[in-house]
Formats: structure tokens, sequence, C-alpha cells
């Protein structure tokens, strides 16, 4: 059996020991007779893979006691309208810093439920860069401050945090999400779909600080509530039971290769490998300044169309799939998320270095 190695956005590949033990579990996992799709959320068994990918995930973030860990539904998407209307019932504003198209949407959900500023945007750059704040320009008595850590289309990423003071900061993480070390503490809402780095799409992970818990809006959706979820052990509804227990396997999967800061190590050499060639190659260029480039999301382009299409197509026949930029942006994105082995990249960089050479 031949496998691709995919380079997309997300959904994207999941570590080949993860589906290999699915796959064993599949029709009977640990004895119950019955797969994980098929069990009762409330079963004895099932609990403990929910508990236990909770914990798990406490142990690889080293997430503080004062923060819980919620497993919802709806996607990122959905958290856009949910952080609104779980933190804006204090002083109704919130300042937003807008650094690519998931940035923008989540500004423009917020905008119905409050008073939200824009305090940064680097549209004219087609958010090619992580633009610079004035802290002159942070409103005092936000509720919050939002930003998007990784910016999956454009390549971007976050080099410092702002810093918000009192201000709770809120991150959409959902293409850096465990592929490194992070300081949990310098946060009040971490959030992401699984889609990218953590499991199948379904579920999305909310990391919240416990005191930011009852400052929702009274017209929030029971559902869309995070105390209602905490309060029900992230089960008031049916939760994605299949993709919590990929996560669970993922986050065992993260620990047997010696927890995040290994993984940076890895992800480090992995991105660095392709930057290294696009900045030294006379055909590809990325155009992202070294100091925001994304560890997770490369973007790159040749000269001219025909060059990138010609490119993308050669690539799929080769087995490196989905490596077609977002249409905002052009030419082409290597994603490359935990699950994608420092052999795939060695691969693309060769195919990369031989397409040149062909085509120069
Ligand atoms: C993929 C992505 C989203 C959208 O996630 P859904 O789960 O599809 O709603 C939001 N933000 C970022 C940064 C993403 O990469």
């Amino acid at each position: 059996m031949a496998r691709v190695y995919n380079f997309s956005a997300g959904p994207s590949m999941l570590p080949e020991s993860v589906l290999n033990r699915a796959a064993a579990e599949m029709l009977d996992y640990n004895g119950s007779g019955q797969s994980v799709m098929e069990m009762s959320h409330r079963s004895k068994v099932y609990e403990e893979i929910i508990f236990g990918a909770q914990s798990l995930f406490r142990e690889v973030m080293g997430i503080p006691e004062n923060y819980k860990v919620l497993f919802v539904q709806g996607g990122a998407s959905l958290q856009f309208a949910a952080i609104p209307l779980n933190l804006l019932g204090g002083s109704g504003k919130a300042d937003y810093a807008v650094t690519g198209q998931f940035a923008t949407k989540a500004y423009q959900e917020a905008q119905k439920y409050g008073e939200i500023k824009c305090v940064a945007s680097s549209k004219a750059q087609n958010f090619s860069v992580i633009p610079k704040i004035d802290p002159a320009e942070y409103t005092k008595d936000a509720d919050y401050f939002y930003i998007c850590h990784n910016n999956t289309i454009f390549g971007t990423k976050w080099a410092q945090l702002p810093e918000t003071g009192s201000v709770p900061l809120v991150a959409d993480i959902s293409s850096s999400f465990l592929s490194e070390p992070m300081d949990v503490s310098r946060f009040g809402v971490l959030f992401g779909g699984a889609q990218k780095n953590i499991a199948p799409a379904g579920l999305t992970v909310v990391i919240v600080r416990e005191d930011l818990l009852g400052k929702a809006r009274k017209d929030i959706p029971t559902v869309m509530d995070w105390k209602t979820t905490v309060e029900n052990d992230s089960m008031y509804n049916t939760p994605p039971c299949w993709s919590i227990y990929i996560c669970k396997l993922v986050l065992e999967w993260i620990q047997s290769l010696g927890g995040l800061a290994a993984l940076k190590e890895r992800n480090t050499h992995k991105a660095k490998l392709l930057y290294d060639y696009i900045d030294a190659s006379s055909m590809f260029t990325n155009p992202v300044a070294p100091e925001f480039r994304s560890l997770m999301n490369v973007t790159f382009v040749a000269a001219n169309d025909d060059l990138n299409n010609a490119f993308v197509k050669a690539a799929a026949t080769e087995g490196f799939v989905n490596i077609k930029g977002h249409r905002s942006v052009g030419g082409m994105r290597a994603s490359i998320y935990n699950a994608m082995p420092v052999e795939g990249v060695e691969a693309l960089v060769e195919f990369m270095k031989a397409f040149e050479v062909k085509n120069a």
C-alpha cells in the first residue's frame, strides 16, 4: 500500500502508528466487543477515554490547575461567536488584531455582540507580516484581546505575544496547537479545531482560565456556554467520541516522542529544511519576513502561474499532495504539521530541487 505525503492545511496527516492502533482496535476496543464509534458516551469504558484524553492534554501542555480543558464541537469557527458571547458580559468591549483570514472572520463575528476594535491589521501587506501594535491603541477596560497565533493561510506566526496586562489574551491556535511548548498562563483562553494537529475533524479544544467562566452574556445559547460544558464534563450533549479517542492516541504518541519540547525541535528542523532551500533557490520565494515565519505552514511561489501549476501537478504525481496554496495567496503551501515525518519534508525538498533544475 502506497501512502502519500499529504501537505494539506487541514484535515491533515495523522501519525501512522495512531492509525494502525485505531485499526487494530476498530472492531473490539479493549475487550468491550465494540468499536469506539458505537459505544455510549456515558459508559465506563468511554469515560476512561474522554477523561484520559483530558488529563493527558493537561500533562502534555503543562496546563495550570486554574484552567479547564473543554471538548466541544462546531469547529474553531463556532468559537468566533462563542468567544464574544462568553466573555463580553463585562464592558462589552474587545480588541482584535487582524492578521489573516481567520482573524478577520473572528473580528467580523464579534462585531455582532459588542464594541469591537481592530487595534492592528496587516491587510495592506496581504497579511505577509504580523503588524506592530501601539499599546496606546489598547482599550483599557476591554473584556479580552484577541489574536490568531498562527495564520494558516499566509504562513505567519506571532513571534512575540502582545503585552495586554490584566486584559485576558484569547488566541486561536488551530494550526499551532501542540506544535511546541506554550506558556498557557500567558493566556485567558486558547482554542482550536482538532483537524490540523490533534485528531480528525469534529473536535474543538478550548482551554479557559477558571475566572473567565461566568462572564457570559445573558442571551448565550446554553450549548455554547463554556460553563455548561465544564459543569457537564464536556458531555452536556453527545461529544465527538471518535475524534476524542484519536486525540488521546495522538497525545500518547507525542509523549512517546518526548513531549512538546522534542516536537518543537523536530518541527523546527523540518521548517528549516524547507525555508533554507527556498531562500537559496532561484525559482521559489517565500514572501514572509523570517521573524514572522510559521513553523507549520510554509508558503512559496515560483515566478508565474504556469510554473506554479506545473509544480503542483508534477508534485501530485510523485505523491506530494494538497500542496497548492490558498486562492488568496496563490502559489504553494506545504503544511508540515506534527504528523508529517522529517522524511516527507526531505523528499519534498529533493523534488523541488529536481524541478528547479529541470525547469530552469
Ligand atoms: C482551520 C482554521 C480555522 C477554522 O477551523 P474550523 O474548525 O474549520 O472552523 C480557524 N482558525 C485557524 C487559525 C485555522 O487554521
